[in-house]
């Protein structure tokens, strides 16, 4: 049946989950369970963000009002907030003072575990980060400046991630949003840090944050969508004007969702299966400044600054073949706890030689290779190095035991 039965079916929130403090983690789903691309919005980590919160329950009101704007193909899910202790207490932490954008590696929160088993059950073709940003930094107000943008993305910048700033796909959405905000007259852009020193860059390659983990974990393509804090002076006018630069971004997001939709469905079925996976990574410095547009806070008047060095761009280097499994000692409870909370699939070979086995899919070997490749400078145990040694299963005759594999 092609088209909508009423929404409301599907807008009852579901708990996925519930905070340190016992408060549920919802779930908001709009569209047809049986629309084929799924879309994630997760918003609210960080508890003190709570524009783009009210910004995320607009979008989602206003896909409960208008079910028209997901046409056939999509259905989208929505969490406004992540963090509900954090959105109580205005705190940008959890309540275990853990920023849960920096625990998707560890998942040592009851949030992030949620987050993940969610991702990991309802598979998303696309999750989108939702975050304000502060566009006053202590650097630039010291300058009378404050950073322009009303509405920024950034892509998943590791190396190891096969669809990464750089790829068509991503290329494609800057461009749409682009075209689409600056149409209406809002200040859209490439979400860059602009640090004291004068320097830009993207976001970090590091194993923190949703961008990077869930997209390595899940291998579906995750972007980082910022909205700019508003001011508090001319509050009730700022505030108006970001929701609606967000929720513009947000109902053009579906509709490049769904003129892309054969390439996000292929992704999922069809993972890019990489040769090589690149665990060591370095800046390029570009060769021109990047000029920042800024706000003079004197006289409102915008003009741009130049950064520089920009890196915009982040290098693999050292890169190593997959292989087709990892051992790990039975002495790394460590390591082998950090898999079993990512939900990796681990095998006891019997009879038990001491440790156990990773086996590397094309799924998950890029992100096996950063965490357990002694080379990596993405491993969580790079400053405390392993007492026995994780091995590389390249060959059926590595161990009698790999047979647990088939
Ligand atoms: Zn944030």
């Amino acid at each position: 049946m092609p088209n909508h039965t009423p929404s409301s079916i599907n807008t009852r929130p579901e708990e996925i989950g519930l905070s340190v403090l016992g408060r549920p983690i919802l779930v908001h789903y709009h569209g047809s369970p049986e629309a084929p691309l799924r879309l994630f919005f997760l918003c609210g980590q960080h508890g003190d963000e709570r524009a783009i919160h009210r910004a995320a329950q607009l979008f989602s009101q206003s896909l409960h009002d208008s079910p028209e704007l997901l046409g056939d193909l999509l259905q989208v899910a929505i969490i406004t907030s992540a963090n509900p202790d954090g959105l109580a207490l205005r705190s940008r932490l959890n309540d275990q003072g853990v920023d849960l954008n920096r625990d998707h590696l560890h998942l040592r929160t009851p949030e992030t575990q949620a987050i993940h088993r969610f991702v990991a059950q309802w598979r998303p073709h696309l999750t989108i980060d939702m975050h304000n940003f502060p566009s006053r930094r202590l650097h630039l107000l010291a300058r009378g400046l404050r950073l322009a943008w009303d509405l920024c993305i950034d892509f998943p910048t590791n190396p190891a991630i096969p669809v990464r700033d750089g790829h068509p796909l991503f290329a494609s959405l800057a461009q749409a949003l682009e075209l689409r905000l600056t149409e209406a007259g809002f200040r859209y852009g490439r979400y860059t840090m602009v640090e004291p020193n004068g320097s830009s860059r993207h976001g970090t390659p590091q194993l923190l944050d949703a961008r990077n983990v869930l997209s390595l974990r899940y291998g579906s393509p995750v972007v980082l969508l910022e909205a700019r804090n508003p001011s508090k002076r001319n509050a009730p006018h700022d505030h108006r004007h970001i929701r609606q630069a967000t929720l513009l971004a947000c109902h053009e997001l579906l509709r490049w969702a769904t003129n892309h939709a054969e390439t996000l469905l292929t992704l999922q079925s069809h993972p890019p299966t990489p040769s090589r996976v690149p665990i060591r990574s370095r800046r390029r410095i570009a060769p021109q400044p990047l000029n920042v547009p800024v706000v003079s806070l004197s006289h409102g008047q915008t003009q741009l600054l130049p950064c520089n060095p920009h890196r915009p761009l982040v290098e693999g280097r050292r890169s190593v073949s997959l292989p087709l499994a990892y051992a790990v000692p039975n002495s790394e409870t460590g390591v082998l706890d950090l898999l079993r909370r990512q939900g990796l699939s681990l095998t006891t070979p019997s009879p038990s030689p001491g440790f156990q086995l990773v086996p590397v899919t094309p799924a998950t070997g890029p992100l096996l290779a950063l965490l357990l490749e002694a080379k990596s400078n993405f491993s969580p145990y790079r400053r405390s190095p392993l007492r026995d040694p994780i091995r590389r299963i390249t060959s059926f005759t590595d161990s009698q035991s790999i047979e647990a594999l088939s």
